[in-house]
């Protein structure tokens, strides 16, 4: 190495460390409220809406800290999030390889189209990888989606010829397993989604933090089950730990929706009743704070923004309510 371009190194090297210095500061206590640089979890949704918008369905890439193996939490829009994602600078172009490489593996909630169609449109140019789901959900996407007649079969289970580019696994209910090729733990709990059909919340857990994500679900009270209340039971301990760094979860409709055209999905006031459930297991300032993130709004009409308002206005336990936006990285 010249002299010139070994003074330059330590120079820069030097510039680096006293700017790493000036950029820290003095420790106050509101720079200690400041999110770690670390983060447990990013979060890159690439579909956030619950239905119509067919360029932006449930899909949310997750990551440990700020590594690029992402798992995928449904799938309902991939191609066009990635897309805007690379424009908003969230992910490097391009999409090919965010397709091919960087997304790990599937998780699904369940087989509702909203839910799967990203999957299923890009499986082509998809690599080889793995979908994990409870059985019920992979039993659908082998009869009814990856089956020759709807389209090719690319899963190595249901009609033949099997391409197998995509390996099955069935999630037991409340077993964790380790997503492939990735440091994340992930749990299934069964949810009612219009009982008697089923979804899917998955615990997505990086060393001791924890992120919940709900796929569709109805309210206990609606649905006539405890599903969403045996979540709350395993989570609440994480909760009152500081552990469980967010929740994702659905409102899909705004309260004047009828009971009766609820079709498995939550109001503002149904999760609302369904925070205080947890509360009521946590005690209510656990909860003040903790991030829940509002997925799958319908965009009929103005329902995103009513559904917004009244979520803003009925929040009693003070939860930090976030609406996420398609490509808009998101750090727990
Ligand atoms: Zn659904
Ligand atoms: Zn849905």
């Amino acid at each position: 190495m010249k002299p010139l371009s070994r003074f330059r190194l330590i120079f820069f090297a030097l510039g680096l460390s006293l700017s790493a210095v000036a950029q820290s500061g003095p420790s106050t206590p509101s720079m200690a409220s400041q999110p770690a640089a670390q983060p447990a979890f990013t979060v890159i949704p690439l579909g956030v809406r619950g239905g119509l918008d067919e360029s932006n369905l449930s899909s949310y890439l997750v990551a440990a800290g700020n590594s690029r193996d992402y798992i995928c939490l449904d799938a309902g829009t991939l191609y066009a999030g990635i897309r805007k994602a690379i424009a908003n600078g969230v992910l490097p172009p391009p999409i090919a390889t965010v397709l091919r490489r960087d997304i790990k593996d599937y998780f699904i909630s369940h087989p509702h189209l909203d839910h799967v169609a990203g999957l299923i449109i890009n499986s082509p140019e998809d690599s080889s990888k793995n979908i994990y789901a409870l059985a019920s959900c992979l039993k659908v996407l082998q009869g009814s989606y990856f089956s020759w007649q709807s389209w090719a079969n690319f899963g190595d289970q249901g009609e033949k010829p099997q391409l197998k580019k995509y390996h099955y696994v069935t999630m037991q209910p409340g077993e964790e397993i380790t997503a492939d090729r990735t440091p994340l733990q992930v749990r299934a709990f069964p949810l009612s989604h219009g009982n008697p059909y089923e979804s899917t919340a998955f615990l997505v857990r990086n060393g001791g933090d924890c992120l919940l994500y709900f796929g569709d679900t109805g309210a206990d009270s609606v649905e006539h089950t405890d599903k969403i209340q045996r979540v709350w039971q395993s989570v609440g301990p994480l909760v009152q730990a500081g552990r469980l760094k967010a929740i994702f979860i659905e409102v899909s409709f705004p309260n004047e929706q009828p009971v009766k055209s609820l079709f498995g999905h939550l109001t503002p006031a149904l999760l609302s009743q369904e925070l205080k459930a947890l509360a009521a297991l946590t005690g209510e300032t656990a909860l003040h704070g903790l991030p829940v993130v509002i997925t799958h709004r319908k965009p009929s009409d103005d329902q995103e923004e009513r559904i917004r308002r009244q979520l803003v206005a009925g929040n009693p336990l003070g939860v930090k309510l976030i609406f996420p936006e398609q490509g808009r990285k998101l750090s727990f």
